[in-house]
């Protein structure tokens, strides 16, 4: 069996970034490639460990993004590799629903076991986060009988028709692809720090907010589920007020609503939580996790109560690739690196590097407004000195300056402002001191 050696975890800049093979073949892939793809670093990649990311001209950057908060627990992390390459080896793919094999189940063991909940719980595997709210809301309908989901101002929640519906920024995510499916309604978001009202009150205001609209404008009857990222991803890592999520768990058990976390971002370790709804002790009815799950094969889950996941009929549920076994390998592989690695420790030891670092940071540039996020899922909001008037311009210099240093960092939020920050949660101390001193030579030099 070959296995790779690690790269050295150091950064290492031999070119400019994007250095001349790069450009040669990111040529190729304007030819190639459709438009609407997005990239967040001009650069190709040959190889990665860890948190370094080798390019083909020789450069190793920083990867300060986890691939959008999938590599938590390393790129080619040594476990995950081991099982993906035995899987292999042995079958590549039945279908679950057609041939079973263990790695489906014990993975969804996993999931029940690991997710929040005393009850019994059991689980289903998709191929990605959008495929699991989509089948996470085709549960819930089914099992209430009502059609009606909530969702909040800042989601993120997919790319396919019903997800888009329930995300809420326009562009570039919902821009010219309508009609959008129906049934689909949006309350206030509690983001502290764009909060009109009294910040004092802004949980109890929110749930008068959210649950007037409920009962006023479509029936609490008529809700099947309200569904939410206990930390908003996409929309700028927006964190809910103390409280909030325990209000709006107890508003849906009291009303008959399925309470579904989509924890395809926050999920898996990267709050300094296995799950970011256990900070407050919430247990939700569902739980939605993709991202992270497997180390960076495609994988899935849908996790719930077992009355609720065993009220749909036989074969009304399931695919020709969820749950594929390699990725169920790798899924097996990564939970048992952030089990024996301690991993949500080790994000909670990231957490205090990285924010106690932006805080400095912050300190010391007024242009950051803010400083939000937990453990490994941290961000900064970049506005103009002294207004809460978005700075995207300042967010795309400083961005530019640390891809030129080779550190990759990600942006969000819905007024295209903030920079986050997804570490694989395995980056050592030194590399992730090393990246958060370039983002400080990046705000200097603005
Ligand atoms: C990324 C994301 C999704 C969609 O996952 P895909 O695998 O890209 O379909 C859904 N919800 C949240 C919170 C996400 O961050």
């Amino acid at each position: 069996m070959t296995v790779l050696t690690q790269l050295p975890q150091e950064r290492r800049l031999v070119t400019a970034i994007p250095g001349p093979l790069s450009i040669e073949a990111l040529a190729r892939r304007t030819e190639a490639t459709s438009g609407g793809l997005g990239m967040a670093i001009p650069v190709i990649i040959e190889r990665a460990s860890d948190a370094i990311l080798l390019d083909i001209d020789g450069n190793q950057i920083i990867d300060l993004g986890s691939g959008i908060g999938v590599t938590t627990v390393g790129n080619s992390a040594q476990r995950v590799v081991e099982r993906v390459i035995e899987q292999v080896q042995s079958f590549t793919h039945t279908c679950f629903t057609v041939a079973p094999y263990m790695s489906y189940i014990e993975v969804c063991e996993a999931l029940n076991r690991l997710t929040p909940g005393t009850f019994k719980k059991k689980s289903l595997l998709v191929n990605s986060g959008a495929e699991a709210v989509e089948n996470a809301i085709k549960i819930a309908r089914h099992y209430t009988k009502r059609q009606a989901i909530v969702v909040f101002e800042h989601s993120y929640h997919g790319r396919t028709n019903l997800t888009m519906a329930m995300t809420a920024k326009n562009m570039p995510y919902k821009e010219g692809f309508g009609p959008f499916a129906p049934e689909v309604y949006r309350v206030p978001m509690p983001y502290e720090y764009r909060w009109i009202g009294n910040k004092k009150t802004i949980t109890a205001d929110a749930m008068d907010m959210i649950t007037h609209k409920i009962e006023k404008e479509i029936g609490a009857h008529n809700v099947a589920a309200i569904i939410i990222e206990p930390i908003q991803g996409e929309g700028g890592f927006i964190v809910p007020p103390k409280g909030f999520l325990p209000a709006l768990s107890k508003y849906s058990t009291d009303n008959g609503i399925i309470f579904i976390a989509d924890e395809v971002q926050t999920g898996f370790t990267r709050t300094g939580h296995m799950f970011a709804v256990e900070e407050e002790n919430v247990v939700p009815d569902m739980i939605v996790t993709a991202k992270g799950i497997a180390g960076g094969l495609p994988l899935a889950g849908i996790t719930g109560r077992a009355e609720i996941m065993d009220s749909v009929h036989a074969s009304g549920l399931g695919g020709t690739f969820g749950g594929n076994p390699l990725a169920c390998a790798a899924a097996l592989g990564a939970l048992e690196t952030m089990q024996e690695d301690k991993l949500v420790e080790r994000a909670n030891h990231i957490g205090k590097i990285l924010g106690d670092s932006l805080r400095a940071l912050a300190a010391k540039y007024p242009i950051i407004g803010d400083v939000r996020g937990r453990g490994a899922m941290q961000a900064i909001e970049l506005v103009k000195a002294g207004t809460l008037d978005p700075n995207t311009e300042a967010m795309n210099a400083v961005i530019k300056y640390c891809q030129s240093k080779g550190v990759l960092i990600l942006t969000a939020g819905t007024y295209s402002n903030v920079i986050r920050f997804l570490p694989p949660v395995v980056i050592t101390d030194e590399l992730l001191k090393d990246a958060l001193s370039v983002l400080e030579e990046a705000f200097a030099s603005l």
